[in-house]
């Protein structure tokens, strides 16, 4: 039987307003794992209500920031304890690994200590107004913030976002991902646990064609903050812009890895593998071209095919699968349909390329790791972004013509620089046009560390200072503080006029 998961407004747990629900798929063995209450339009309203009032009567953002910031450490402490619980949920809810979730769940307390650390140590400033006026500039929250998120990474980009919004005094509306909602909502229980008060953090799930859509339509809102697909980020940044709010988007990607002949091919190849391959291909940052140096060309992609192929794919729960399902049906049809793109219009299908074979698959969106060369700019394949297992490997002539490869590129999220020359690493990270720039490394990620994208992968970003000063706005207190009349419009001498 799947379980029910209601929504959270206001701090109770409630049926959506029309009874709707949908279901939540384990897409490595099609059993359905949840029946989620699917809330209206009108839930979206009740939600924002609920989070205007929490911020209106102070209950959260008049908590002095170090209050505030034990109770996001007892957050912390409590996940801390249960991220083994959480990682096996979000593994079954979107077919990740459950050795990638565990480790990634594991750093997620980071972000709740960080940005209570932030909150802590902010300060105003006193600019010099001027003899007759103090001027102090302090920074508040901004007021119901929106966050609409993936399922790629449903409970890290969730706490990217929850930990520097509430660290900040927000009060919150989420709305996950419809494929991923079950560990997000979970979340919100412990915040509570930990001392949020009720009514700061909603969670609204459903379809991002009606509950999104509603929610990024509110004109209740003081911000949204959006990680999902670059055309949806389009949608979502006109209706913040019809509210005139601030919208922080972090949207798609096609992340080069540039490999120069210096390397030890045995370790970049190991890197390249990680980058195209890790949650099935499923993140923002894949590594979707592998740039190579013209000279090694060869040896690499022997040993990259060879390291492809020997991937272990499987059931996500098992700790010895390196690569679990893709999240959805119609996500591997995209896959699918991508490969068999490039393979009529010429590419080369080095490995992979297919449905897995065997009674372990025939259950579950299961794709094969796929490696593909002979991609030119002129195929979709060379810029599209599959979000799957596809990796394109192509060579280059030299440090400019690998700059330029991986230059061009509507996306600008991320890039990997393999090379023991640091001149060169430093050279060709300063050239390349995105947000991100790994040097012998790929998807790292701390939460003090900027992560954004340029071009079509976003606007503003996520982690660091710039994050938390993105989640408040400076007011400017001007006080008078000179002993003299003033009276601009007065008609006797006796005052002053300026
Ligand atoms: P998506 O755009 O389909 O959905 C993201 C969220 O937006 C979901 O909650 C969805 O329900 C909602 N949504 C969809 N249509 C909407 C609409 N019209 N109005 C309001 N909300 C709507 O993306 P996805 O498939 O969940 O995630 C994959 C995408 O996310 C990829 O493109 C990936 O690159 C991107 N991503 C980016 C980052 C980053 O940090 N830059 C991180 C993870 C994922």
């Amino acid at each position: 039987m799947p379980k029910k998961l209601l929504l959270h407004i206001g701090g109770r747990e409630v049926a959506a307003s029309d009874g709707g629900t949908f279901d939540v798929i384990n897409p490595a063995t099609g059993e359905t794992l949840y029946e989620v209450s699917h809330a209206t339009e009108s839930d979206v309203d009740a939600a924002v209500v609920e989070a205007q009032n929490a911020f209106d009567d102070g209950r959260w953002r008049n908590i002095a920031a170090r209050d505030r910031a034990r109770i996001l450490n007892k957050a912390a402490t409590l996940l801390t304890d249960r991220i083994d619980e959480f990682a096996e949920l979000e593994s079954k809810q979107v077919g990740r690994t459950l050795r990638e979730m565990r480790a990634q769940l594991r750093r997620l307390p980071e972000w709740l200590e960080y940005f209570g650390a932030v909150a802590q140590t902010q300060e105003g400033t006193s600019p010099n107004f001027g003899a007759n006026h103090l001027n102090v500039v302090r920074r508040v929250p901004l007021g119901v913030v929106a966050l609409i998120t993936p399922w790629n990474h449903p409970l890290l980009i969730t706490m990217k976002k929850v930990s520097v919004a509430l660290a900040a005094g927000n009060s919150l509306v989420i709305k996950p991902s419809e494929l991923g909602p079950a560990v997000p909502m979970v979340l919100v229980r412990l915040l509570e646990e930990a001392g949020v008060p009720g009514g700061v953090v909603n969670v609204v799930p459903g379809l991002g064609r009606t509950t999104g859509k509603a929610l990024s339509e509110h004109r209740g809102l003081a911000k949204i903050d959006f990680t999902g697909g670059t055309e949806t980020g389009r949608v979502i940044a006109a209706n913040a812009g019809k509210s005139l709010i601030p919208v922080t988007a972090e949207l798609g990607g096609k992340a080069p890895v540039l490999i120069f002949d210096d390397v030890n091919i045995a370790q970049a190849v190991a890197g390249a593998l990680f980058a195209a391959f890790v949650a099935t291909g499923q993140t923002c940052v894949q590594g979707a071209r592998i740039l190579v140096a013209r000279s090694i060309f060869d040896e690499v992609v022997q040993l990259l095919v060879k390291r492809t192929k020997d991937l272990r794919l499987g059931n996500p729960l098992d700790l010895d699968t390196q690569v679990g399902p893709l999240v959805s049906q119609n996500q591997r049809n995209i896959v699918s349909a991508a490969v068999e793109r490039a393979r009529q219009s010429g590419a080369t299908i080095l490995c992979g390329g297919r449905i897995p074979e065997g009674e372990q698959f025939t259950s579950g969106w299961f794709y094969e790791p796929t490696v593909i060369a002979d991609v030119t700019p002129e195929h979709d394949l060379w810029c599209q972004e599959v979000f799957g297992p596809v990796t394109l490997i192509v060579p280059f002539d030299d440090e400019n013509d690998a700059i330029a490869q991986a230059n061009d590129s509507p996306f600008g999220l991320a890039a990997s620089v393999w090379t023991r020359d640091i001149g060169r690493a430093i050279r060709v990270g300063n050239t390349l046009d995105c947000g991100i720039v790994w040097i012998n490394d790929h998807h790292r990620i701390d939460p003090s560390s900027p992560w954004g994208g340029f071009k079509a992968s976003g606007i503003g970003s996520e982690n660091g200072l710039d994050a938390y000063r993105g989640y408040t706005q400076q007011q400017s207190l001007i006080i008078n503080t000179a002993d003299e009349k003033f009276d601009w419009f007065a008609t006797s001498d006796d005052v002053r006029y300026s």
